[in-house]
C-alpha cells in the first residue's frame, strides 16, 4: 500500500499537538520569555551559590524554566516526529533546539558552582529542599568523582569528540549502508534495514526468510572492521573515564548512574542465560515442529507459532479492549485512556516521512503523545498498550513528583509499559475460551514481549559483559573478537536445538544500545518487577493495585530496590528473578499443551 502524504492522513488519526500550545505563535512567545528568564537567572545567581538557601532558590527556579523549556521542545521535536520530510518544522525544531543548547550553556555554572561548595552546606541545601532534593543529593554524590575545574572543563568541550564512535555508527547503519536486492526462485526482494527487521525476519516461507538473512549478513559483513573501530573507541573511552574518575572498574562507572549495585546486574544476565535457556529451546523446538522445518537455525526464531491466524482490529476497537483490560487498575487509570482517545494524544497515521515504530512522550504535568504506525493488527493493540503504561507512569508521578524526580532509574524504566502488554494479555485470555486464539495471545506474549526483553536484549547484555571485561583487563577488542564472543554467546543459549548459521555473528552489529552503556540488561530487569507485580495483582487485587500506583508516584525519587520494594518485589534476592522465569517455562508449557490438542504436535 502507498503512504500517503502528511496532509492527507485524517486529522481523527493524529495527535493533537494544540493541547501544549494553541498555535506556533504562543510557542515562539513561550520560548521568547524563556531565554529572557534564563538571562535573568543568570544575572541573579552568578558567582553567588554559596549557601543554602541560595542553592535552593536557584534550583527552585531553574525547575520552572525548564519546565517551560521541555513543553516548547515538545511541540518542535513530536510536529517533527510525525513528517521529517517537511523542512519548515525541520527548520522550526532546529531553531528551538539551538536555543535550548544556549540556554543550557549559559546556566551550566549552577551545577558546577553548586558542586564547589563545602559538603556541610550542600547538606544543610539537601535538608530544607523539596522539589531538588533527590537531584542535590546525586549532585553531592556526584561530586567524589569530579575532577579539577580545568579538566571538567576541557572534558567539556571535548564533549562532541567523545561523541564521535556514535555518531559514525549511525552514519554507518543509517547514510552509508546499501543492500542489495536478493533473488529467490527467479524472483527479486528489495531488502532494507527495516525490510529485513519487520518484515523478512519473521516471513513464513524459509526460503525468502533465510535468503534474505545471508543476504542482509553479507552486506553487514562488508562494514564489520569500520564499526568495530568505533565501538572499540567507545569502550576504551568508557574505560578510561571510568579510570579518571576513581571508579573500581567500568562496571561500577556505568552502573553508578543506575543505582544499581553490581549483584542486580551480573544476576540478570546469568540466571537468565542459565535457567531461561532450557525453556526457549523447547519453544524454538515446538516452533521447528509446527513449521515442519528439518532444521531450526537462528533466522527462523522469531516467525509466528500460527502465522494464518492474525485478528483484526481497527482503533475504535482497539480502544474498547484497552479500557477493559486496564480497568483493574481502577476508575482513574480507565479515565487516562478515555482521555488519550477524546482528546488525540495518540497519532495512529501512517504516512510518508514518520518515525517508525513507537514511543511516548510525557508533557510533565500536562498529558502524554504516543506515536504509533497502526496497521489493524493485534499486535498494535499491545503496542498501544504498553505506550500508555509509560503515559500511566508520567501521569501518577507528576502529580507526586518535582520535574527534577520525574523519571525513574532506567532499570525500571519498562516496568510499567510491559505491565500493561501482561494485563491485555490476561484480558483476552479471559473474553475467549477458543485453543487457537489461547494460544495465539501466549505465543504472542513469548515471541514479543519475553523474547523480546529476556532474549534479544539480554543476549546482547551477555555479550557487552564480555565485552567489558576484556577491555577493563587493559585488552582491546576489533570485528574477530566481536563475532567469536557473539557466536560462543548465541550456541551457550540455544545448545543443540538452534543452528547459528554463518552471519548470525554479526548480531553485535546490529543494536545502537552498545554506545548507551550498560542499557540492555536493563528490559528484563524491568519486565521482572512487572511480572511479578502483575502476578500479585492477579492473586490479591485491590491491594496490589494501590502498591502499583505508590510504585507508579514515587517516579525518580528513589532507587530502583527501594522503588521495585513499594510495589512488593523484593529485588535485593534473586527469587523474583527465578519465579519469572518459572512463569515464562509455565506458559511456554501450556502452549506446548495446547498445540498438542490442536495439531497433534508434541515436543
Ligand atoms: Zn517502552
Amino acid at each position: 500500500m502507498e503512504l500517503k502524504a502528511r496532509r492527507d492522513v485524517p486529522v481523527g488519526e493524529t495527535w493533537d499537538l494544540s493541547l501544549i500550545f494553541a498555535d506556533e505563535g504562543q510557542m515562539w512567545a513561550a520560548l521568547e520569555e524563556a531565554k529572557a528568564e534564563a538571562a535573568r537567572i543568570a544575572e541573579t545567581y552568578m558567582g553567588r551559590l554559596a549557601a543554602p538557601e541560595t542553592i535552593v532558590a536557584c534550583l527552585d527556579e531553574q525547575e520552572k524554566l525548564w519546565q517551560t523549556v521541555a513543553r516548547i521542545s515538545s511541540y518542535a521535536g513530536l510536529a517533527l516526529e510525525a513528517d521529517y520530510t517537511d523542512n519548515a518544522l525541520r527548520e522550526r525544531e532546529e531553531k528551538v533546539s539551538d536555543a535550548v543548547v544556549r540556554m543550557e550553556s549559559g546556566l551550566s555554572f549552577v551545577d558546577s558552582e553548586i558542586l564547589q561548595a563545602p559538603d556541610e552546606v550542600l547538606r544543610a541545601a539537601a535538608e530544607r529542599a523539596k522539589g531538588c532534593r533527590v537531584y542535590l543529593t546525586d549532585l553531592i554524590a556526584r561530586k567524589a568523582h569530579r575532577l579539577s575545574p580545568e579538566t571538567e572543563k576541557a572534558l567539556a568541550a571535548l564533549g562532541r569528540a567523545l561523541d564521535v564512535p556514535y555518531t559514525v555508527y549511525n552514519t554507518m547503519k543509517l547514510a552509508d549502508i546499501a543492500f542489495d536486492d536478493f533473488t529467490v526462485n527467479g524472483r527479486t526482494y528489495p531488502l532494507g534495514y527495516s525490510l529485513f527487521e519487520d518484515n523478512y525476519e519473521l516471513e513464513a516461507d524459509p526460503a525468502v526468510r533465510r535468503a534474505a538473512f545471508r543476504a542482509f549478513s553479507d552486506t553487514l559483513r562488508r562494514y564489520e572492521n569500520t564499526t568495530a573501530a568505533a565501538y572499540n573507541a567507545c569502550v576504551t573511552q568508557e574505560k578510561t573515564m571510568s579510570e579518571l574518575r576513581g571508579f573500581r572498574d567500568v562496571f561500577d562507572s556505568l552502573l553508578f548512574p543506575q543505582k544499581v549495585t553490581r549483584e542486580m546486574y551480573d544476576r540478570q544476565i546469568d540466571r537468565i542465560t542459565e535457567r531461561l535457556a532450557p525453556h526457549m529451546r523447547r519453544y524454538a523446538r515446538l516452533l521447528q515442529k509446527k513449521h515442519g522445518l528439518n532444521r531450526m537455525t537462528f533466522a527462523d526464531l522469531k516467525i509466528a507459532l500460527d502465522p494464518e491466524y492474525d485478528p483484526k482490529v481497527t482503533i475504535a476497537e482497539s480502544h474498547r479492549i484497552i479500557r477493559e483490560a486496564l480497568a483493574v487498575l481502577g476508575a482513574d487509570y480507565t479515565e487516562m485512556v478515555d482521555r488519550a482517545y477524546r482528546e488525540r494524544w495518540v497519532d495512529f497515521a501512517r504516512n510518508v516521512g514518520k518515525s517508525t515504530g513507537g514511543f511516548c512522550a510525557g508533557v510533565y504535568r500536562q498529558n502524554s503523545f504516543i506515536l504509533l504506525n497502526w496497521n489493524d493488527r493485534m499486535s498494535d493493540v499491545f503496542t498501544l498498550a504498553h505506550e500508555l503504561g509509560h503515559a500511566g507512569q508520567s501521569m501518577y508521578s507528576d502529580a507526586a513528583q518535582s520535574f527534577y524526580d520525574d523519571d525513574p532509574s532506567t532499570y525500571l524504566v519498562e516496568a510499567p509499559s510491559t505491565m500493561n502488554e501482561l494485563l491485555l494479555a490476561n484480558h483476552l485470555l479471559q473474553t475467549n475460551p477458543d485453543k487457537r486464539f489461547r494460544r495465539w495471545v501466549l505465543s504472542g506474549v513469548i515471541s514479543n514481549t519475553y523474547y523480546h526483553n529476556f532474549v534479544t536484549h539480554l543476549r546482547e547484555a551477555w555479550y557487552q559483559r564480555e565485552v567489558y571485561r576484556i577491555v577493563d583487563a587493559g585488552g582491546s577488542v576489533n570485528a574477530e573478537v566481536l563475532s567469536d564472543l557473539f557466536r560462543k554467546n548465541l550456541e551457550l543459549f540455544w545448545g543443540d536445538a538452534v543452528e547459528i548459521p554463518e552471519g548470525a555473528e554479526l548480531t553485535w552489529m546490529r543494536q545502537p544500545h552498545y554506545y548507551m552503556g550498560l542499557y540492555s540488561y536493563t528490559y528484563s530487569a524491568g519486565l521482572t518487577v512487572a511480572t511479578q507485580a502483575m502476578l500479585r495483582i492477579r492473586e490479591e487485587g485491590a491491594p496490589a493495585v494501590a502498591d502499583w500506583k505508590r510504585f507508579l508516584a514515587a517516579g525518580g525519587s528513589l532507587p530502583p530496590a527501594e522503588m521495585a520494594g513499594i510495589a512488593g518485589v523484593d529485588i535485593t534476592t534473586d527469587g523474583p528473578l527465578n519465579a519469572t522465569i518459572d512463569y515464562i517455562g509455565s506458559l511456554i508449557d501450556e502452549i506446548c499443551r495446547l498445540t498438542e490438542e490442536i495439531d497433534g504436535i508434541r515436543v
